[in-house]
């Protein structure tokens, strides 16, 4: 992660809801309707990223083959990425 820039400090108004201010969609291309998952970090720490596709979400995130994937620790991967590094792990 680069370095940590400073926006602005913002009010959670009384419906619970929180601005995205300009520069910050800017700064990230996010355009207006952008669909952000929402991660809770730790004690203090949240984190805002762009959703991805659904159809992104089940690719391997080793060879990005759509097929036979299983999810490892949030992590989609396929069944012959699994054995390669089965493979390599014995090696
Ligand atoms: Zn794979």
């Amino acid at each position: 992660m680069s370095a940590i820039e400073h926006i602005g400090k913002f009010t959670i108004d009384d419906f619970g809801r929180l601005v995205i201010p300009g520069k910050l969609r800017t700064l990230l291309n996010w355009e207006l309707g952008s669909k952000i998952d929402m991660y809770y970090a730790d004690g203090n720490t949240a984190i805002l990223q762009l959703a991805k596709e659904e159809s992104e979400l089940t690719l391997c995130a080793v060879c990005e083959e759509a097929d036979g994937t299983i999810m490892v620790k949030g992590v989609f991967i396929c069944n012959d990425c699994v054995n390669n590094v089965a493979k390599f792990k014995t090696l």
